[in-house]
This record gives structure tokens, sequence and C-alpha cells, in this order.
């Protein structure tokens, strides 16, 4: 019988049968939703049998949901999701000029789902632009809320345009704008509370998981009161709340200061060996070099809103592009979660069977490891290696990858299903 997952002092609680609403999503997503589906049943049950099932449940959101009920975003989808707390999406066309900014924005905004969460990591055979793939194994924390994306913009030339730039130079006596006449104006909005909360979760998510470190990525060389305080935040939030699980790069130049270098050295050769989560900072810039040329240097990544976009797309790339990178928007205080398959609705090839359906199954493993249930994500992660490893994948890594075999969407995910067994 289904029942609903909870959440309790910070801990998802599971029923052996949770009901999880899911969106087919536009487009390709009539494509993959069905295959991802089968993909994760087979892995629950060849994890736990009968013993334990998913119970999915179709709520409506998009054009299905539009051509349905008149709405894009019915007010019993998003109750759904705070109802059973746990859920998995498509991709959604922005409708355009219809007074809706984004139905993805939407759902974050009502669940407060502060975290982006994309785990990006390499699988055998896979086509890869960089000389070492299987050294990329990294972790994007990339705050979701706030930053230049909250959306406070001002059109060159509107009333609020013209009565923002006057109080900016009259009362704020700002004196760089370099064209007032014909400037438009975004606002960046970065609090300590909503940058504490991504670092805490970042931090706990490397304690949880045995990672190495925790990189903070910012441009607070420029942007000091932001972005600097962001890197600034995190690092006071380390050092206050997991002073004995961290160790920071801040705390390692404070002693070298003091003590000297040989010292601080020191310090940090101990904290690895007692295996601490090293803490760090990179400015933005470097760190997307940094990411190609090291990125074994880098494990979890905390970073603020634009940074965050960037480098998931960056690093994406870096091991087969979007159609197999995963994703999630987590509130790890509410325990609210959904999980997405993270690139669009690819309308060029929806219903052709092209489709890769990679970046929705690997999203239901995630949400298997959210939901305690890892020796299914195992089972989903280790198939899709042999799955790569054999080179049968569907067409958009087919023209990439030499001697390779070409499945359709239904057929990549019916391989997969056959290397769990
Ligand atoms: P897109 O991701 O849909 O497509 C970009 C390119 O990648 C296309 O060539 C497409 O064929 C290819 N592609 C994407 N996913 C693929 C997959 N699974 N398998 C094989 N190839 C794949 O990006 P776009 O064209 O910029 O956007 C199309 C629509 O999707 C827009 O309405 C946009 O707003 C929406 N969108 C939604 C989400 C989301 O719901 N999370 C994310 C991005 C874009």
């Amino acid at each position: 019988m289904s029942q609903n997952i909870e959440f309790k002092n910070g801990k998802v609680i599971v029923p052996d049968q949770p009901t999880i609403p899911f969106i087919e999503g536009d487009g390709i997503g009539k494509d993959i939703t069905e295959p991802s589906q089968r993909v994760i049943n087979a892995a629950v049950k060849a994890a736990y049998g009968d013993s334990k099932k998913l119970i999915w449940k179709e709520v409506l959101a998009g054009k299905k949901a539009f051509d349905l009920t008149g709405e894009y975003m019915p007010d019993e989808t998003l109750k759904a999701f705070q109802e059973y707390l746990v859920g998995i999406k498509g991709p959604l066309e922005t409708p355009v000029g219809e007074g809706i900014r984004s139905l993805n924005v939407a759902l974050r905004q009502t669940l407060d789902l502060y975290v982006c969460l994309r785990p990006i990591r390499w699988f055998k055979g896979v086509p890869s632009p960089v000389r070492y793939p299987e050294l990329v194994d990294m972790h994007i924390f990339r705050e979701n809320t706030e930053d230049i994306y909250a959306g406070i913009e001002f059109m060159t030339g509107s009333a609020e345009a013209i009565k923002f730039c006057d109080f900016l130079i009259n009362e704020m006596e700002v004196d760089v704008i370099r064209f007032p006449e014909s400037s438009s104006f975004g606002v960046k909005p970065v609090s300590k509370e909503g940058s504490e909360r991504l670092i805490r979760a970042a931090i706990k998510y490397a304690i949880e998981r045995e990672l190495p470190s925790v990189t903070i990525v910012h441009k607070g060389n420029i942007m000091k009161f932001t972005e600097g305080a962001f890197k600034n935040w995190g690092y006071d939030l380390a050092e206050a709340e997991f002073a004995h699980q961290t160790f920071t790069m801040r705390k390692f130049q404070q002693i070298a200061r003091e003590n000297g270098l040989k010292e601080a050295k020191t310090a940090f050769s101990k904290a690895k060996a007692m295996g601490k989560v090293i803490v760090k900072d990179v400015i933005t810039d470097a760190f997307l070099q940094e990411s190609l040329l090291h990125p074994y240097e880098h494990s979890v990544i905390a970073t603020l809103n634009l940074n965050g976009d960037y480098i998931s797309d960056q690093l994406a790339a870096m091991v087969g592009g979007i159609g197999i990178s995963p994703g999630a928007n987590i509130n790890y205080i509410s325990g609210y979660a959904i999980f997405e398959a993270t690139h669009g609705t690819a309308p060029n090839i929806a219903g052709t069977g092209k489709a890769n359906p990679g970046s929705l199954i690997l999203s239901g493993a995630m949400m298997l490891e959210y939901l305690g249930w890892y020796e299914a994500a195992e089972h989903v992660y280790d198939a899709m290696d042999h799955t790569f490893s054999k080179r049968k994948v569907t067409s958009d890594l087919f023209n990439m990858m030499e001697g390779a075999t070409l499945l359709t969407t239904s057929e990549f995910a019916d391989e997969i299903i056959r290397n769990i067994h």
C-alpha cells in the first residue's frame, strides 16, 4: 500500500511503497519518462525484490496541463509536491509572453528549493573533451534563490529605471554609472542566511559521503559585499559549526602568518590524515580553468546562482553533455526535493526516439539515494557503466563514438535493464 514520505529531525522517513509524483514534461519529456521509470523500477526490484516499490503518480504541468486544464501549473501539482515531499520531473517548455516567467522557477520558489545539486561523474566509454575524464567526480551545490537571478531588473527608460538611477546618484552618491540615461539595472541580493544554508548543506554532504573537499567558488575579488561576503560567511560557518570535521584554508593562512609555513603545512597534513574535509575557495574564472586542468582537486563545489549556472554546463560538457547530466532542487530544511532532467524539451528530436533518457534515469538514481535506497541507485550506476562500456548509446553520443551501436530511447533503457539483471 502506498504511503507518504515524511521529514522528521532533518531526516527523510521513507515507507516501503512511497508515492512519487512525477511531471512527464514537454517535448522529449514524453519519450524519456516511461523508459526511465522502467529502469528505476528494475533497479529497485533487483535491490529489494518485492519488499520495496515506488508508486508513481502523474501530476500535470506544462503543455499537457494547459491542454487538459487550461493552466500550465495547476495548484494541485504544487500541492502534490508539498504533500508527497519528493518528486521528479521531465523538462518543461517556458511559455513565451503569457505572463509566466518559468514553470521551473515557480516550483523552486513555492517549495523554496534553495540547493540546485548537480553531481558530475564520468561513465566509462562516454566521449569527453578532456584527457583524463576518469578524474572528474564533482558535486555542484548551486544557490537557487538569490543573486542576480532574483529577477529584480529595470529596463532602460522605464519609470522604475529612472527612479532607481536617480536614487543611486542623488541619495547614494554613486558616481560610476557610465551612461545613466541609457542604463538598464539589475539587483544582486546575497544574504548571510541564504549563503549559510547553501554552504551548510554542501559541507554536510561532503562529510556524510566522506568526500575530501568543499571549494567555495566566487568573484569576491570584484564583488566584495556579495560574492566576497559569501566566501567569508562560508569560512565562518565551517569554522564555527564544523570545527571538528573540517580544516579551512583560511585557517591555514592564519597559521602560516602567525607561526610560519612549516607549521601550517603540518596542521594541513594532520587534518587530511584525520579525514577532515578541506574547505577552500577559488575565484570563478580561475575555477573554470582549474576544473579542466586539475578536476581531482575539487570535490564538492559551493557557489552562487549565476556562477553555478555556467559551472554546471561546463562540467556537464566534460563528461558527455546535458543528455546524461542529472540534477535536483532540494530544501534540506523542509525535506522537499524535486529531481529533474537538466536538459530542455529538445523539440527538434521530440517523438523521434533519438532522445537520451540518461539524465532523467540518473536523476532517478539520485532520488533513490535521497530516499536512502543506495543499493538500488548502485544498480543503476553499474548498469549504466556497463551499457556505455559496451558502446550501446543513443544518437547524441553515437556519432562521437567509434564502433558504437545506435539504440532508440526505449532500446537504451531496455539495455540498461538487461545489465541490471
Ligand atoms: P534543449 O536542452 O532542449 O536542447 C539543446 C540541444 O540539446 C538540442 O540540440 C537538443 O536536441 C539536445 N538535447 C537536449 N536534451 C537531449 C537529450 N536528452 N538527448 C539528446 N539530445 C538532447 O535546450 P533549448 O533548445 O535551449 O530549450 C528548449 C526548451 O526547453 C525551451 O522552452 C526552454 O525554456 C526549455 N528548457 C527547460 C529546462 C527544464 O525544464 N529544466 C531546461 C532547459 C531548457
